[in-house]
């Protein structure tokens, strides 16, 4: 048992700011409210002057690039977005091995824990090491403590027998998280250009049998789309084949290039789209419709770039007012929030709130703020005042997984020099590659 004592309590959905004590028992908040009294033996921390958040989920990212950080760039500069798949990414997943997958696993759930982050919704990709890899990314992020959303991501782009092992790996991870609190799998999927009708069928079929959604990147660059055709096209091709509704909504990454009419049918078949502000600035893809997005399920993504879902919502605001958008900082919490509604229906579990019952995953932040705090400003506290540097604790299903630059049931600078010659390794075997 432990109780938490003098914070300020913060939810996202509706936006709450309130001073109380929780207690938590096991994995779940069991009691919150004021003057809480010490229970004996109960372990108590003071955290007057702190906030605590329900822990972030970042609904989209890829933990296999979390060793890219520093890599050396490719011999002939990208020109577009197709290119820089070819060049980078899809050289980096064919270098990946089992040990620099566990390694990234673990370096990537080090960074998210201590960013405040507590669920990972990630999409990965190793073509020359399928089998086993989700459960290396599993070891890793349990390594940690934190919980993971994971599929493999099928493509038709290294042949027929790439594809099947990417979706067995799917299939057995899939069952393997079925009773597992902390994990869930996807079936994923890698984006509408690099599968054919007959990979789309498997797909479909196997997410339907099993009830499990689909993980897939939509619309991030005009060349997801149909020869000839554009996003209706797409996404008619995605529905007509069972991809947005098959075993329930599925997880779309991006939707940068979706109009309004096909945003429509992704809203009617209950998907949902998950926004990644700075990897669409990176790669110079577009910009979404993110108007539109909190009308329809949405969630916040890193894509890989890191787990600080704090930079990526201040990311997102600041795009969308450089766009002359209308999304204001409210629009922003909303798609935070998302990702909490996203957690509660994988897991079927109250996430993103701090009530009794509630899964104990917490951010705790030092934030003394010169201004006051309330629920109807908290948006805008979250965009200029919040960082991923204001989070000293981060607990996962009750236990304490980051606390203050340390994390308790893992050694960051083992991991970090295993990631060391990983990285190395990795590199190298990527120059041989290109
Ligand atoms: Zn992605």
């Amino acid at each position: 048992m432990t109780l938490l004592r003098g914070a300020t309590l913060v939810e996202f959905d509706p936006p709450s700011v309130e001073k109380a004590d929780i207690r938590i028992v096991g994995d779940s908040i069991a009691e919150r409210g004021k003057g809480l009294q010490p229970a004996p033996e109960e372990t108590v921390v003071d955290l007057d002057g702190h906030l605590i958040l329900p822990g972030l989920v970042c609904s989209h990212t890829h933990l296999y690039s979390a060793l890219a950080r520093g890599m050396p760039g490719p011999s002939q500069a990208p020109k577009n977005f197709h290119e820089i798949l070819q060049r980078i990414w899809w050289v980096l997943d064919r270098a990946l091995d089992p040990g620099s997958i566990a390694a990234s696993g673990r370096v990537g759930a080090l960074a998210a824990a201590a960013s405040g982050t507590t669920m990972l919704v990630d999409h990965h990709a190793s073509p020359e090491s399928i089998p086993g890899s989700l459960e290396l990314l599993r070891e890793g992020l349990t390594e940690i403590g934190i919980r993971g959303v994971l599929c493999y991501e099928i493509t038709d782009r290294g042949g027929p027998e790439q594809r099947d092992l990417g979706l067995a790996e799917n299939i057995r991870f899939i069952e393997s998280t079925r009773s597992d609190s902390r994990f869930r799998g996807l079936m994923g999927a890698h984006a509408s250009f690099t599968l054919g009708d007959e990979s789309l069928q498997q797909l479909v079929q196997a997410a339907r049998s099993l009830r499990t959604p689909i993980h897939i990147h939509v619309a991030e660059d005009p060349c997801d789309f149909p020869r000839g055709g554009g996003d209706g096209e797409l996404i008619g091709r995605l529905a007509d084949a069972g991809v947005l509704d098959a075993g329930g909504g599925a997880l779309l990454g991006h939707g940068t290039h979706l109009g309004p009419d096909a945003l429509s049918r992704v809203r009617d078949s209950g998907c949902w789209l998950i926004h990644n502000a700075r990897s669409n600035m990176n790669n110079h893809v577009g910009y979404a419709p993110v108007e539109i997005f909190p009308e329809i399920r949405c969630g916040l993504g890193t894509d890989g770039i890191d787990g600080d879902v704090f930079a990526e919502a201040q990311t997102a605001f600041f795009k969308n007012q450089d766009a002359g958008g209308a999304l204001l900082a409210e629009g922003i919490l909303r798609m935070i929030a998302g990702g909490h509604r996203l957690a509660q229906h994988l897991f079927e579990r109250p996430y993103g709130t701090l009530r009794p019952d509630a899964p104990a995953d917490l951010a705790v932040l030092d934030y003394p703020s010169p201004t006051p705090l309330t629920s109807e400003n908290l948006a805008w506290h979250l965009i200029f005042g919040m960082s991923a540097s204001d989070c000293v604790a981060t607990y996962v299903a009750g236990r304490l997984i980051y606390d203050r630059g340390h994390f308790p049931l893992a050694d960051r600078e083992a991991i970090h020099r295993t990631a060391h010659d990983e990285a190395a390794r990795l590199w190298k075997r990527m120059q041989e590659l290109s």
